[in-house]
C-alpha cells in the first residue's frame, strides 16, 4: 500500500487553525472521510504541540480515493527535533545516564516508570535517559515504545480486563443488553404518527462548505408522495466538478431552475406543516435548509423536528452487534434487502429510501396505541 504521508522536498508554510479553516483547507483525514485524496502537495502545515505536523491541502486539487484507503487514518510525520544541546551525563543508580529536559523527555516519548504505570505500560528495557527535578532528584526514563502494554482494567468491576468502551466482556454484554432492550422498545413503539405530516428530505449541494448551495430538494410524506421535487439554481457557485462526478447534476441541468430564495416561501410552508423532518444524516442538510428562514426561533424549530435516520441506523446496529463496519444509506438499505427505487445518490431516491430505512426500524410510527 502507497504510503499517505507526504514525500515533501519542501515544507509549505506554517498557518494557524483558524486561517485553515477561512481558507477552507482541509487535512488528509478530513479528505478521507470524503473518500478523497490529495492530487497536490499540501499548501499550508501546523505544527501540534506534541510535535506532530498536520498538513493542509487544496480541496480543489483532489481525486476520488481508492476505497482501500476510506477508513485508514494517515499517520503524520514525526518532526524532526532541535538539536541537542550539549550532552550531559548524570551518575545514577541505573548507571551513566544522558540527562535531557522535561520537554524533549515528552517529545521523544520517554517517560517515568511511574507515569508509565499511569497510562498502564511497564517498562522491560533499562532506562535511556534522566530528568533532574528542581529537588535534586534524579528521575529514570523509559523509551514508552519498548515498554510492554499491561492489560487495562474494566471501569465498572475494576477486575477483568477491558474488551469493549473500557468495560470487560461480562460488564460489556450487560450493558449492551440494557441498551439493547431500550432502543428495541424505543423503535417497537406505537407513535401514532400522521404519515402526511412526517416528511423525508434529502438535499444536493455543490459541495460540503458552508459557502456551497443546494441543487436539488426533494421531499417525501410517510406514504411516499412526493411533496416537493425540484433542482435549485445556486447564485453564487458556477460549477461543482467535484460533487458533480456523485449527484449527476450538472451546471445545464440547474440553469433554468428557481433559486432557493425563490422556492424558499414553499418549502417554510411544507417544513411549517410538518410535525417531523427525517433525513440520512441531517447536519449537512439542516445547515443548508435553515437558510429558508432568517429568524434563530424558525431555525431552532426546524432543528426540533429533525430526525437522522443515519444516527437511528448507527444505534441499531450497534446493539445488535451487526457485523458493518459503514453505516451508509446503501449499507442500511442492503441490510433491510430493500429495493432503491431510482438512481441512488439523487435525493429522490436518497429521500424515498430514508422513508424506506426509518421504517424498517420504526414499523409501527404511524399506529397509535387506542387503534
Ligand atoms: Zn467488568
Amino acid at each position: 500500500m502507497e504510503t499517505l504521508s507526504p514525500q515533501l522536498k519542501k515544507t509549505p508554510p506554517c498557518i494557524s487553525r483558524r486561517d485553515a479553516e477561512r481558507r477552507s483547507l482541509l487535512t488528509e483525514e478530513e479528505l478521507l472521510k470524503m473518500h478523497l485524496q490529495p492530487t497536490a502537495d499540501p499548501v499550508a502545515c501546523i505544527t501540534k504541540s506534541d510535535g506532530t505536523v498536520v498538513y493542509y491541502y487544496n480541496p480543489n486539487k483532489v481525486k476520488e480515493a481508492p476505497p482501500a484507503h476510506w477508513y485508514e487514518r494517515p499517520t503524520a510525520p514525526k518532526r524532526e527535533l532541535p538539536a541537542e544541546p550539549e550532552a550531559v551525563t548524570v551518575s545514577t543508580e541505573a548507571g551513566e545516564l544522558r540527562r535531557i529536559s522535561g520537554r524533549r523527555a515528552e517529545l521523544l516519548g520517554y517517560f517515568s516508570a511511574e507515569a508509565l504505570f499511569r497510562m498502564y505500560y511497564e517498562p522491560v528495557e533499562p532506562p535511556v535517559a534522566c530528568l533532574v527535578r528542581k529537588s535534586g532528584e534524579v528521575v529514570l526514563l523509559y523509551d514508552k515504545a519498548t515498554c510492554r502494554r499491561l492489560p487495562l482494567p474494566c471501569v465498572k468491576c475494576g477486575n477483568a480486563s477491558r474488551y469493549r468502551s473500557k468495560l470487560c466482556y461480562d460488564c460489556y454484554s450487560e450493558e449492551l443488553a440494557e441498551r439493547r432492550a431500550k432502543g428495541d422498545a424505543k423503535r417497537a413503539k406505537k407513535y401514532g404518527n400522521d404519515p402526511k405530516r412526517v416528511l423525508f428530505f434529502d438535499l444536493e449541494l455543490t459541495g460540503v462548505f458552508e459557502r456551497d448551495e443546494i441543487l436539488s430538494v426533494s421531499i417525501i410524506n410517510g406514504l411516499g408522495e412526493v411533496v416537493f421535487d425540484s433542482y435549485t439554481r445556486p447564485v453564487r457557485n458556477r460549477k461543482w466538478n467535484r460533487t458533480e462526478k456523485i449527484h449527476g447534476i450538472t451546471p445545464a441541468m440547474v440553469q433554468d431552475a428557481p433559486t432557493l430564495a425563490e422556492i424558499a416561501p414553499r418549502l417554510r410552508d411544507i417544513v411549517d406543516g410538518a410535525d417531523r423532518m427525517i433525513a440520512y444524516g441531517t447536519s449537512t442538510d439542516y445547515s443548508h435548509l435553515r437558510k429558508i428562514y432568517s429568524t434563530k426561533t424558525e431555525r431552532n424549530q426546524l432543528k426540533d423536528k429533525l430526525v437522522d435516520c443515519a444516527a437511528e441506523f448507527s444505534r441499531f446496529v450497534v446493539e445488535h452487534e451487526i457485523a458493518l463496519s459503514h453505516h451508509s444509506l446503501t449499507d442500511a438499505m442492503a441490510h433491510f434487502n430493500l429495493d432503491w427505487n431510482g438512481i441512488a445518490h439523487t435525493s429522490a431516491a436518497d429521500a424515498q429510501a430514508c422513508r424506506l430505512v426509518f421504517e424498517a426500524l420504526f414499523p409501527h410510527y404511524y399506529e397509535s396505541e387506542d387503534a
